[in-house]
């Protein structure tokens, strides 16, 4: 397995919702995989190109990289929402290690509850909530609800040979083939162009 360090420019937002991206973050998958995630600044890094880290202040934001423990268990969930893609996409049925991950994701989440804010109510999460597990819960939620829906439908996986991104195909034709135009459904229009010339 290559091992990528996960530099912003690794990171890829085609995926359509967050939970989708979260699995982008390991590629390649069907072939040689390519890993993004190798330590937990890597995930706190990508938490915050990915916009899940909760606004605190400076410092606190800083120190919101989760421990060896959580990256694991972060790492358990990603390959749990892909487990729940393959398996849409290949219309087959979600395996139960994957499922019983995602529910006890679910069941671990704390519920928001109404806050007084003057006299009207918010609702809001726990506010002591670790950064890091907040946003694995938001991501486990997302997942869910992707999983849960007639979207799943909608889940694909980019033929390109070097990528096997995930992305919901929100296309009105429901026929979007590429992760993304600028990198695969070019790189496949060159590749035609060059077998056409050489015919
Ligand atoms: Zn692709």
């Amino acid at each position: 397995m290559a091992e990528a360090s996960g530099g912003e420019r690794a990171w890829v937002w085609y995926g359509g919702q967050p939970s989708v991206d979260f699995v982008n973050t390991r590629r390649r998958r069907h072939a040689e995989p390519v890993e993004y995630l190798t330590e937990p600044a890597d995930l706190a890094a990508w938490f915050a190109a990915a916009d899940l880290a909760p606004a605190r202040s400076g410092r606190a934001r800083r120190a919101a990289g989760p421990d060896d423990a959580l990256f694991a268990r972060a790492l358990d969930l990603r390959e749990a929402v892909d487990s729940g893609i393959r398996a849409a996409v290949d219309g087959t049925a979600i395996p139960d290690t994957a499922l019983d991950t995602l529910n006890a994701w679910l069941a671990d989440t704390p519920s928001p509850r109404l806050h007084r804010d003057g006299p009207d109510v918010v609702l809001r999460g726990p506010a002591d909530t670790d950064p890091a597990l907040h946003a694995l819960h938001a991501l486990a939620a997302d997942a869910a609800q992707l999983l849960g829906s007639p979207d799943r439908a909608r889940l694909r996986v980019c033929p390109g040979p070097n990528c096997g991104g995930r992305f919901v195909d929100r296309s009105p034709s429901g026929r979007r083939r590429w992760c993304s135009m600028a990198v695969c459904g070019n790189r496949a229009k060159a590749a035609k162009h060059r077998e056409t010339a050489r015919d």
